[in-house]
């Protein structure tokens, strides 16, 4: 039956989500930007948390988890490479790690460019992804550690996960992502569709996130710079994908 999911607005325009084992009542939150609207959202379910899953080392995916270990005794695991720079952790990961949530085993994937210590966690089962600041709906994170070349790579991993697979990222930057998109791909009817679809749904105040992988693979102009279409229509026809992408992003921090 999989892992229940719970997506939580926080701060200004921050998610946290909540995964939940129904079968066991165990459950895990993935980034904890404040506490009170998470611990609301617990109560609210009746459920207990025992673990917090980081994803990077930024204050606002980091800042509610004293309060939130406190309020409920939860374990913090994180980044081995992070933890200077996380709270105290109880286990720090690595790629290829797993985290037992109930009976459901995730999968760490280390995903550097944001961050260089940025992980995602992968639950095949349930087919979620939790990518924070590295892939997000429609655009990615900001390099303000890794090259270009980082990114990348750590995008095509995630690129590589089932298209059904729900990404879960972590702000609500969908719109201005889109229509940047449409500016490197205007004639995309895919992108179109999608912009009307979150259009929409931002005017009933509703999240963009989760998003599906497939369509993200269809509309994200950062997971599209190996397309050759793409390429040409930046002027770069026949250049390397990681110097598309590098363009790409260089284009959205003027946009
Ligand atoms: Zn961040
Ligand atoms: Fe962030």
């Amino acid at each position: 039956m999989g892992l229940e999911l719970v997506t939580i607005a926080c701060l200004q325009d921050n998610y946290a989500y909540l995964i939940h084992d129904a079968a066991t009542g165990e459950g895990a939150l993935i980034d904890a930007p404040e506490a009170a609207p998470i611990l609301a959202a617990l109560a609210a379910r009746g459920w207990r948390l025992q673990q917090i899953l980081v994803t990077h080392h930024h204050s606002d995916h980091i800042g509610g988890v004293a309060e939130i270990v406190a309020a409920t005794g939860a374990r913090v695991l994180g980044a081995a490479a992070d933890r200077h720079r996380l709270p105290p952790l109880d286990r720090a990961v690595v790629e290829g790690d797993t985290v037992a949530v109930g009976g459901e085993l995730g999968h760490v994937l280390h995903v550097p460019g944001h961050t260089m210590g940025h992980i995602a966690f992968h639950f095949p089962a349930s087919g979620l992804a939790f990518t924070a600041d590295s892939l997000m709906a429609g655009g990615c994170g900001r390099l303000f550690e890794g090259s270009p070349q980082v990114m990348w790579a750590s995008l095509q991993k995630l690129a590589a996960l089932p298209g059904e697979t729900l990404v879960c990222s972590g702000h609500e930057y969908t719109m201005s992502n889109l229509r940047f998109a449409a500016t490197i791909e205007p004639d995309n009817p895919a992108l179109q569709a999608r912009i009307a679809r979150v259009g929409a749904a931002r005017a009933r105040g509703e999240a963009t996130v989760p998003s599906l992988l497939s369509e993200e693979m269809a509309t994200n102009p950062f997971l599209r710079a190996r397309l050759p279409a793409v390429k040409a229509a930046i002027g770069m026809a026949g250049q390397a994908d990681d110097l598309v992408f590098a363009e790409i992003r260089e284009r959205k921090n003027r946009f």
